[in-house]
């Protein structure tokens, strides 16, 4: 019997995801990467309950694959340091069975990719169009040859040009107001071992311990799109430099960094809800599907779960009798639109709030922030961290 193929264009989390839980449901995987080879540098990305539950899914571990160390406490905090909610990661574990792990995003793409057979990833490999009919798709790339497929899983980002090809009327981006700059440090002698985001007015800086020991920092400020200053090393000492330790060491840490080590991106989200996750052959996944704000530490883990939905929904790989692909698609969407929608809604509106100026607004979030008990703020995350299920 020959095998289903599937092309997934782009080797971001949410591709290699899917190639991976592909492979494991016996289909061929070809990835298509446009970069002309894996990123070495990157910054870290939170791994929150129910992505690892998802990873877990198809045999990938990622406290194996990228290390196991979990900060204590996570929680927000005020520019002068008071902390305004904190909760103990081992709360977590015992609420969703898993504590949340935060990993460099190459070590985990580099797991994912490990997890594929030789020659399924290929870089270089610019996807231009998805042709074909009912039957077939026609993977087109810049410079190799056209590929055919049984099923396209567009991973391509949030810019995502089969996004824009292929749903012509939909508005596209949404920019959120905002800039974010993210690095990562060797700070070991700081011992942090909690991870916090300190909200300013406007402007927020979060510290994150990652699961090989190293410091995830990330920072955001309102700004006009594009707005980019001479050296973000002193733009981020500049906003950041009189907040409560252990910033300033972890600026001095930043300063020792080469500028480009420093990545910036201006945040937007989908303005609005695709009409639907499928059309023909191709499935969309991702921030090519639902980019939304980082707020909720969300993206990356909701195309993780995008991405073994999508698997589990398909036949297993051997072809035999009708074709069983534009059902599973249906029924990708069914599974998936509304619970991506919702996150990107709710990933904005804690976003505004994360980034009132108005000082006597911030000082009544905080007062809100600080009065929620602790149990409550989490009970209120459960929609999220408990909210990966494979459909029946
Ligand atoms: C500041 C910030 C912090 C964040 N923090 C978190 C967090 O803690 N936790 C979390 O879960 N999420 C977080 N996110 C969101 C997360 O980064 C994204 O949701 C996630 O990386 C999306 O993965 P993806 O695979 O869909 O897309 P991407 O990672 O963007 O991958 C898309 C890939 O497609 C490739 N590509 C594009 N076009 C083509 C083409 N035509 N042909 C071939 N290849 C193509 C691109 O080169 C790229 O490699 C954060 C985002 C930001 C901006």
């Amino acid at each position: 019997m020959s095998q289903r193929h599937a092309v997934v264009v782009g080797a971001g989390i949410g591709g290699l995801t899917a190639a991976v839980a592909l492979h494991c449901r016996g289909w061929q995987v070809t990835v298509c990467e446009r970069a002309p080879e894996p990123p070495v540098t990157g910054a870290g990305i939170g791994l929150a309950p129910n992505a690892l539950r998802a990873l877990d899914a198809v045999g990938v571990d990622a406290a194996r694959a990228a290390g196991g160390h979990v900060p204590a406490t996570m929680g927000a905090r005020r520019s002068d340091g008071r902390w305004l909610t904190r909760t103990a990661t081992a709360d977590m574990a015992a609420r969703y069975g898993v504590a949340p792990l935060a990993v460099p995003r190459t070590a985990l793409t580099t797991a994912l990719a490990g997890a594929l057979p030789p020659r399924a990833l290929r870089y270089g490999a610019a996807v231009t169009a998805v042709d074909g009919d009912a039957g077939r798709a026609v993977v087109r790339t810049a410079g190799g040859p056209d590929l055919s497929a049984d099923l396209v899983v567009a991973a391509d980002g949030i810019h995502s040009p089969l996004r824009r090809a292929h749903f012509p009327d939909h508005p596209g981006l949404h920019y959120l107001g905002e800039t974010a700059w993210r690095t990562i440090v060797d700070a070991p002698e700081l011992r942090v071992a909690a991870m916090s985001e300190t909200w300013g007015r406007g402007e927020r800086f979060g510290l994150t311990p990652l699961s090989d020991g190293r410091l995830y920092l990330y920072a955001t400020a309102p700004a006009p799109a594009g707005t980019r200053s001479a050296d973000p090393r002193a733009e981020l000492r500049r906003r950041f430099g009189t907040w409560h330790d252990p910033i300033p060491a972890l600026l001095d840490r930043i300063d020792r960094l080469d500028p480009a080590d420093v990545l910036q991106n201006d945040l937007y989200d989908l303005a609005a809800p695709l009409p639907r996750l499928h059309h023909g052959r191709i499935a969309w996944l991702g921030d090519a599907a639902h980019a939304m704000a980082p707020n909720l530490g969300q993206g990356g883990c909701q195309a993780i779960e995008d991405a073994v939905v999508l698997a589990h929904l398909l036949p297993v790989g051997a072809v035999d009798g009708a074709d069983p692909v534009p059902a599973a698609l249906a029924a990708y969407t069914a599974a998936r639109l509304a619970r991506t929608d919702a996150v990107r809604v709710r990933a904005r509106r804690v976003g505004r709030l994360g980034a009132l100026r108005n000082p006597l607004a911030a000082a009544a979030r905080d007062l809100a922030v600080r009065a929620a008990p602790a149990r409550l703020a989490l009970r209120g995350m459960d929609d999220l961290f408990d909210g990966f299920r494979l459909p029946g």
